[in-house]
This record gives structure tokens, C-alpha cells and sequence, in this order.
């Protein structure tokens, strides 16, 4: 476990200083812990080290988890492709929701959330490159969709998810975050009244820097904080 120790501060480290770095507040982005295909025993000690939020990507997977680790107080989010006959699990068992790109989701997870529990906090999973992957929705479908969900009481729209195509240089990195930035700031204008959008979900294990320095809020951390995740059969 010493090697999970040294991966966690070694990544709280490389956020601490890329805030310095790109000028950002000190403790403005929040490290999620990407726990897909990762142990319980893992993730109980990383949290143990202080950890509170974990991204699963899996449903199915992720409720296994979920309910053996229910004494933990963790904030779990789903972050993976949403398959509507699951959606009933992620309303029920997850405090976010970073991947919404269509509205009958949305409306799903609405009409299943729990009277008992506080609104589910959403991102719209945004796709700027034609050549992406199937998964997110186009800047200005994400303004209709915004509106329509902001309808729905047991959501709370807090902000976007982006997973741009992998780059290798910085500077390439940096522009295409830029442009998911640009986007994140029409969005907040557009919903001017729901001064509840405060997040910028992306950066990942390879370009968590630029990310900061594009101002992303959340980053998500899967390779970097566990090592290698087992290939999913
Ligand atoms: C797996 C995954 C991550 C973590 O990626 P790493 O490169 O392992 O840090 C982040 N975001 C999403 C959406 C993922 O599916």
C-alpha cells in the first residue's frame, strides 16, 4: 500500500503545483479519484488518506462498491457511457452524474431520484471534435438541454464534462481545453439565474496540467493515483 501512498501525494503534489503554476486559487480544483476496475481495499486507502470523491464509469461494477463501502462517507460520481436500463442505480446510489448528453437520461434519472435525497449534481458530457467518440452532445444542443433540465427539481445542473482526443504536446492540450472553457463560460451566461454552475470536469492521468492551467475545477485521476487498471474483459 506504501506505492498508493506515494501515488496520492505524488498527485495532490502535481495539482498543488500546477495551481501555483498557471495562477489559479490555491485549492480551487478538486481531485476525483477515478476507482474504475480498482480493489475496495484500494480505495478505502486512499481514503484514508483524505480522498472523498470517487468516479466509477460502470454501473454494475460500481454498485458492488458502492454498497460495500456504505459505511464510508464518499461522494460518488458516474462518469462513464449511460445505458438508460441503468439509470435507475446511478439515481439511487451516486451524488453526480458527469456524463448526461441526452434528455431522456436526464429525465430518468429525474423521475427515480428519491424525494429523500438532495437533487443529483449533473455536468453535460460535452463533444467539440466531430472525430470524438460517440458518447456527448454539441455545444448548442448542450444550451437547449441545460434549459430543459434545469425544469427537472431532483437535478442540479453544475456545470461540463469534457474528454477532448488525446494530445501529447502542452500546448496542443492547453488549446483544446480552451475551447471546452469557452464553452463552460456561454453556458454560465446562458443559465445566467442558476449561479450553481461551478464546475469544469476534465483533465485526466496525461494532461491534468493543462487542464489547470485552462482553468478546469475537477480533474478526474484513474492511472496515476492507482497504476494500471486491469484489462475489463
Ligand atoms: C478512466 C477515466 C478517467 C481516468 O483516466 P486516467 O487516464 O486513468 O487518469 C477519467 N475520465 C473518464 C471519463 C474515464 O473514463
Amino acid at each position: 500500500m506504501q506505492n498508493l501512498t506515494d501515488q496520492y501525494l505524488q498527485v495532490q503534489h502535481r495539482i498543488r503545483q500546477a495551481e501555483i503554476k498557471f495562477k489559479r486559487e490555491p485549492d480551487s480544483v478538486r481531485l476525483l479519484a477515478v476507482s474504475k476496475q480498482q480493489t475496495n481495499t484500494a480505495i478505502e486507502h486512499i481514503f484514508s488518506h483524505g480522498q472523498r470523491d470517487f468516479g466509477e464509469s460502470y454501473a454494475q461494477e460500481a454498485l458492488g462498491k458502492i454498497d460495500a463501502l456504505q459505511n464510508l462517507p464518499i461522494c460518488w460520481h458516474f462518469i462513464g457511457p449511460i445505458q438508460s436500463n441503468k439509470t435507475r442505480i446511478l439515481a439511487e446510489k451516486f451524488d453526480w452524474v458527469h456524463s448526461i448528453d441526452r434528455f431522456k437520461i436526464a429525465k430518468r434519472l429525474n423521475d427515480q431520484r428519491s424525494e429523500n435525497f438532495k437533487p443529483l449534481n449533473i455536468c453535460l458530457q460535452i463533444k467539440l471534435d466531430s472525430e470524438d467518440s460517440k458518447s456527448g452532445i454539441t455545444p448548442k444542443a448542450a444550451l437547449e438541454l441545460a434549459t430543459a433540465i434545469s425544469e427537472l427539481p431532483k437535478l442540479c445542473l453544475r456545470g461540463i464534462m469534457a474528454i477532448p482526443l488525446k494530445q501529447t504536446s502542452l500546448t496542443d492540450q492547453r488549446k483544446s481545453f480552451a475551447r471546452f472553457y469557452e464553452f463552460w463560460l456561454t453556458l454560465k451566461a446562458h443559465m445566467q439565474q442558476q449561479s450553481q454552475i461551478d464546475t469544469l470536469s476534465m483533465g485526466m492521468s496525461n494532461d491534468l496540467e493543462a487542464a489547470i492551467a485552462e482553468g478546469a475545477t475537477m480533474i478526474r485521476i484513474g492511472t496515476s493515483l492507482f497504476g494500471q487498471r486491469k484489462a475489463k474483459e
